[in-house]
């Protein structure tokens, strides 16, 4: 479905200038991290991504939603069916504080950071597998019957420890067994993977899903790494939209995460970025997950939108 029809002549051109980069990435592996925040708005709200046709069930945010997550799940199928073969890790952060203040809980913070107790976890990952997981895999089957959910949890993918035990069950990635990645990619399979590991014992832990992306992409030794998020990019300041940089090697993502001027959110995904194109990923992208059909932009024309983090 396009925004804008196009006369035939010119569709044709398009598949034809995408041919080379269509070549070049086929059969290779793309790990792309879907954010809660790239379809949340920073006031909260939906972001628009297409106008907004009839409202189908009276709820329009709910409805932009939808059509974000439709033209992400377009784009995963036609990745996939040009031959490159993409894995998609997706977090849910704001899905989480929605239904935790929906249930009445209160969040409780210790040194500025979120505690996970016990109650925290179980809305978690009831949220991250149950929900948003259920969402993307629905989603893109319904352009491709290719999808296959998963949690860290399973066949022994992430196997997490506590990251601090006074943050309760917030965890870090301690090993990423990617046989059943392998496994389903084997087969024409998508995996969508939802960000919760499990320690030895089976206990399970909330893991940031911009460090699982990255663990994933160096554990598969993807050909790219690509954060979907709701800003264009990494800026030079992060208050001025205007000051996007467009490349940038991981000693120079570094220096800006030194200095504070990568901050808040961008942090994990700079810590990602560098360490997987220092462990073979060739490049990581921060784009805006805002902007319609922004992977295809990114991996099939000369375009190159947001920013491109590569190793030196
Ligand atoms: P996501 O849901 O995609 O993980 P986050 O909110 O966690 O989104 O991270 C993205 C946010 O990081 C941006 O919205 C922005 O507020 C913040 N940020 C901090 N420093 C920078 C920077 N230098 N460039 C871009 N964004 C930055
Ligand atoms: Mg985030």
């Amino acid at each position: 479905m396009s925004q804008v029809e196009l006369p035939a002549p010119v569709k044709a051109a398009v598949l034809c200038d995408a041919l080379p980069y269509i070549r070049r990435f086929a059969g290779c592996t793309v790990v792309v991290k879907y954010g809660g925040n790239a379809l949340v708005g920073s006031d909260g709200s939906p972001v628009r991504l297409l106008p907004v046709t009839a409202s189908r069930d009276g709820e329009e945010a709910g409805d932009r939603e939808a059509e974000a997550l439709e033209r992400f799940a377009e784009d995963v199928v036609l990745l996939r069916s040009i031959g490159i073969l993409p894995v998609v890790v997706h977090g849910g952060g704001p899905q989480i504080g929605s239904l935790m203040a929906r249930l009445g809980k209160v969040p409780e913070f210790r040194d500025g950071l979120r505690v996970t107790d016990a109650e925290t976890l179980e809305i978690a990952r009831m949220v991250l597998v149950g929900k948003v997981n259920r969402d993307i895999v629905g989603m893109i089957n319904v352009h491709g019957p290719l999808a296959v959910g998963l949690s860290g949890e399973d066949a022994g993918l992430i196997t997490a420890t506590a990251r601090d035990p006074g943050l309760g069950y917030v965890g870090d990635v301690v090993a990423v067994d990617p046989s059943i990645v392998h496994r389903l990619l084997a087969e024409g399979l998508v995996p969508v993977i939802a960000t919760i590991g499990s320690d030895r014992t089976g206990q399970a832990y909330n893991i940031n899903a911009d460090t699982v992306a990255g663990a994933i992409a160096e554990s598969l030794g993807a050909e790219k790494l690509v954060f979907l998020t709701d800003v264009t990019g990494i800026l030079s300041n992060s208050a001025d939209p205007t000051t996007l940089l467009h490349r940038l090697c991981a000693e120079e993502l570094d220096a800006m995460v030194a200095s504070g001027a990568v901050a808040k959110g961008m942090v994990p995904k700079a810590a990602a970025c560098t360490h997987a194109v220092r462990h073979g990923v060739a490049s990581a992208h921060v784009l805006d997950g805002r902007v319609t059909h922004a992977i295809l932009l990114e991996l099939l024309t000369s375009e190159g939108v947001g920013t491109m983090v590569v190793a030196q």
